[in-house]
């Protein structure tokens, strides 16, 4: 899988969905919420509003009025004493002018002039004089000041004869009982006392007989309501009702209170002034409720185009993750094939390598030995980075699995005590003698802990010692009580080394970080281990840190909790490690079991030769199978002692073949041993518990391969030195005794002479080979095992890759053709027709640049001369 699958990136984009829907909700609910309380703002708002306003505009109205009044008052009394003083004419018409006058020069408060009727006689402060008709005594102000008998009389508003305009009268009967002072007061400015109005609010000012003296419509101004005229100027039929209800409720309720007028409510808040006039506010609560509508629209209008904004962001970034995410997972599903390419070569190289060390002397040895280092040095390199591409895609597992922690802390030591002693350094092992023998945790990635600290330090130390201490606590991880069945396992690597400075503390734990801190020393390194160390700390649940000083060394110290499967105490570990150190260097004492019969099964063809170069001493009969199907058919004819097969194969995998070599009769109880790649090698206990005998890393090691064969085979069939050399006796002896059916009569000095004839050496009896193929290299690749290589040539005689080779020319599919000219290349070679593999290596140089004009020309030859060495083969093979 190279990118993010179809199904992955579906179901992120429904996660991404869902958290979209979420937050539509979200923003639904928290709309609704804000709407809901706007509304509530609103009319509460507007209520202390209309509260407010209306005792403002009370108060500015009787302001106005009581002004007026005052003013009027000291006017008044002047002309009554004049009255009393009997003042002329002149004199009265005099303080009319001068009071008026002096009053307009303060222009802000509406007052219009002093007027009246003196005596009988009409005097105005603008000395206006009456046009024909005006008859004083019928004005309202004469009128109402009469009726108030002495008290000052306010007038409903009416027009100025003089001015025109509308106003409003302060009169009052003066003390001849005959007289009447006049002023007037323009209605604008008791219009001004009131707080505008708005589609919400509007305002009335109407007198105890229901007259409306202002009304924030101005069309309303004058109309009364108690005698069922509308103050409203719309037609609707029942309007005198409302109206009358209206004036009844300002005048009965006073203050505040809830009126329905006209099939909405309102909210009606009402002040008296001076006793005789209401000033009314009126909230429209539905023009508060349409208010609130819009507004609520307007959020949700704006939450959506938010909403709709944030999506498509979210979209362009899920795109651009899921872009990032498929980029990065393809990069790392590229390195983990990739690794898994180069580490099947490098193990293969690796095996071919052990097979030289042992068979090879003076500077080949030596070459071989640095191969192996180099070789050991590339693939954990390629594991590093497979560890790191299988973090990244999210196939790194905790595999748990019981371990028994000598086995795993003393090979630990011993895999890395080498390096140690390479650079002279001390490399201890001190280990807490009651920690419990038997854990159950992840023992893959314990010995990976392990391993790569240890090989940090032993990297970055020069002198001095590298220590690797192991101890526990008795600590729940969960409950941090002291338990049984946990514990806490302390894994401390200390030493003397180069040390890491303070500021660079914090990063050495990320991936590729390669801390260049040692300037002039050259310390190859990736930058992995430590990221991939604290990775798979964390992932068991555990915790590591650091501690170093500059140039005196540095302390890491993991903790990682497991359970205790044994509380049996693991003892003193130096003692034991001693014990198995001396019984593990004896040498292996040489086996044969050339009865054993075992079956090899690994596509890669060069991991089977390994095999056979191993096993070429012990005798063993070695049957080898590339794939699943091929091992089943050999099963199914065959009973085997023990089959060896390749966890990971095409065709069919490793545990599917197995699954169905437990069907098999002949070989349900055959051992079967799985072959892992150590880097891909799961813990030991998932391949036991999937049925496999025992398992065994790649590249094979022979003192590894030879010791399991000799503990897996049948002990009967393994014979030493001394049982091989009777054994071999013993057939002398029987081919001496006469069969008991006998034999077709026979010249019996032809068989005289046959046993006295020496019998040439296998090497000598494929000499003749050696005319036409290099038999030195041949041999070398088959463990210089000249039955392997008899097999070998009778193999390549009969293969029936050349027939595809033909096919595929035929068809100029020039992919297959060369696919099966590669093979061809191998094949040659391991038999010694270099020459004709230097001719197939040509053929698929010509593939691989399109220069089909030379296959054309080339692949008759080269089809003859290969089949002319197969009939030398042959023919060869015949007198052998
Ligand atoms: P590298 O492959 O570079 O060793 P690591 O991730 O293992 O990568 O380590 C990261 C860095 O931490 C190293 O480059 C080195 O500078 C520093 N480091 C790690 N272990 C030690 C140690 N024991 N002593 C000194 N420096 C160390």
């Amino acid at each position: 899988m190279l990118l993010t699958s179809k199904g992955e990136k579906k179901k992120i984009w429904w996660w991404y969905a869902a958290v979209m829907a979420v937050v539509f909700i979200g923003f639904v609910v928290l709309t609704a919420y804000m709407a809901n309380s706007k509304s509530t703002a609103l009319r509460s708002l507007y209520r202390q509003m209309g509260m407010y306003d209306n005792q403002n505009d009370a108060g500015a109205v009787n302001g106005l009025l009581t002004h007026a009044q005052s003013l009027f008052e000291v006017t008044a009394r002047m002309v009554d004493d004049m009255l009393l003083n009997e003042a002329s004419s002149s004199e009265i018409d005099s303080l009319f002018v001068t009071e008026t006058n002096y009053q307009l020069q303060k222009k802000e408060w509406g007052f219009s002039n002093f007027f009246g009727v003196i005596r009988g006689e009409y005097f105005n402060g603008r000395k206006w004089a009456p046009v024909a008709g005006y008859a004083p005594l019928r004005r309202p102000w004469f009128q109402e000041a009469i009726k108030a008998r002495g008290n000052i009389a306010i007038s409903v508003p009416h027009i100025n004869s003089r001015s025109n305009e509308s106003v409003i009268s302060v009169s009052k009967r003066l003390s001849d009982k005959k007289s009447v002072l006049a002023l007037d007061i323009y209605s604008k400015y008791l219009r001004n006392c009131m707080r505008s109005a708005d589609a919400i609010s509007s305002w009335m000012i109407i007198d105890k007989n229901g007259l409306v003296i202002a009304h924030s419509d101005v069309t309303k101004q004058g109309h009364n309501l108690l005698s069922s005229r509308p103050w409203a100027t719309d037609n609707e039929e029942n309007l005198d009702n409302d109206d009358e209800r209206l004036a009844r409720e300002v005048m009965l309720n006073g203050k505040s209170s809830d009126f329905e007028y006209k099939g909405k409510v309102y909210k009606i808040y009402s002040s008296i002034v001076q006793g005789k006039w209401y000033v009314v506010r009126i909230i429209d609560e539905n023009a508060l409720l349409d208010q609130w509508k819009w507004d609520t629209a307007r959020s949700i209008f704006i939450a959506l185009m938010l909403y709709l904004f944030i999506a498509i962001i979210g979209a362009f970034v899920t795109k651009k993750l899921i872009k990032t995410a498929s980029v990065s997972r393809a990069k790392s599903a590229f390195l983990a094939s990739t690794s898994t390419e180069i580490n099947t070569a490098v193990n293969g190289i690796l095996g071919l390598n052990a097979i030289i060390m042992k068979e090879a002397y003076g500077s080949i040895k030596d070459y071989a030995k640095n191969i192996q280092m180099a070789g050991q040095g590339l693939l954990s390199l390629v594991n590093g980075i497979m560890d790191v591409s299988k973090i990244e895609t999210g196939r790194m597992n905790i595999e748990p699995s019981e371990y028994d922690v000598f086995t795993v802390l003393s090979e630990s030591f011993d895999a890395l005590s080498p390096r140690a002693s390479a650079k002279n350094l001390h490399l201890f092992l001190e280990c807490d003698p009651d920690l419990p023998c038997s854990l159950w945790g992840d023992e893959r990635h314990i010995r990976q802990i392990i391993s790569n600290l240890l090989s940090n330090s032993i990297k970055y130390t020069e002198v001095g010692e590298v220590h690797l201490s192991v101890g526990y606590d008795s600590i729940s991880p969960k409950t941090g009580e002291m338990v049984d069945d946990y514990v806490m396992l302390k894994i401390v690597v200390r030493d003397t080394g180069i040390g890491i400075r303070e500021d660079n503390l914090d990063n050495i734990f990320n991936a590729f970080e390669n801390i260049d801190q040692h300037s002039g020393q050259n310390q190859e390194g990736t930058g992995l281990g430590l990221s991939l160390t604290k990775e798979l700390v964390e992932r068991n649940g555990g915790q590591i840190s650091v501690k170093s000083r500059y140039g005196e060394g540095s302390t890491f110290m993991v903790s990682i909790p497991q359970l205790v499967l044994n509380v049996e105490p693991i003892g003193d570990f130096t003692a034991r490690y001693k014990k198995a150190a001396h019984k593990k260097n004896e040498p292996l004492e040489m086996f044969y079991a050339p009865d054993a019969r075992i079956l090899i099964v690994d596509d890669v063809e060069i991991n089977l030769k390994v095999f056979r170069g191993i096993l070429k001493n012990t005798r063993i009969q070695v049957d080898t199978a590339v794939n699943g199907v091929q091992a089943l058919k050999l099963a199914q004819s065959k009973r085997y002692d023990i089959i060896f097969l390749d966890f990971m194969m095409p065709v069919m995998s490793g545990i599917e073949t197995f699954r169905k070599l437990k069907l098999i009769d002949l070989n349900r109880n055959t051992h079967v041993i799985v072959l892992v790649t150590e880097a891909i090698s799961e813990a030991r206990g998932s391949y036991l518990n999937a049925g496999f005998t025992d398992y065994l890393g790649k590249p094979i090691h022979e003192q590894d391969l030879l010791r399991m064969l000799k503990w897996y085979l049948p002990k009967q069939l393994i014979l030493t030195a001394e049982d091989l050399s009777q054994s071999d006796f013993d057939e002398d002896e029987n081919a001496s005794i006469p069969p008991a059916t006998p034999e077709p009569a026979s010249d019996p000095f032809e068989e005289i002479e046959f046993v006295n004839v020496t019998e040439p050496s296998p090497r000598e009896k494929l000499s003749l080979f050696g005319e036409f193929l290099n038999l030195d290299t041949a041999l070398e690749f088959c463990g210089n095992d000249e039955k392997i290589y008899q097999e070998l040539l009778q193999e390549f005689t009969t293969s029936d890759v050349i027939q595809n080779i033909k096919s595929a020319f035929e068809m100029s599919d020039w992919d297959n053709y060369r696919f099966y000219v590669s093979r061809m290349i191998e094949s040659s070679a391991a038999v010694g027709a270099e020459a004709l593999s230097q001719e197939f290596q040509s053929l698929k140089k010509a593939c691989i640049n399109r220069r089909h004009n030379y296959i054309l020309e080339n692949h008759e030859r080269v089809m003859e001369l290969y089949a002319n060495i197969v009939q030398k083969i042959q023919t060869g093979l015949a007198t052998i």
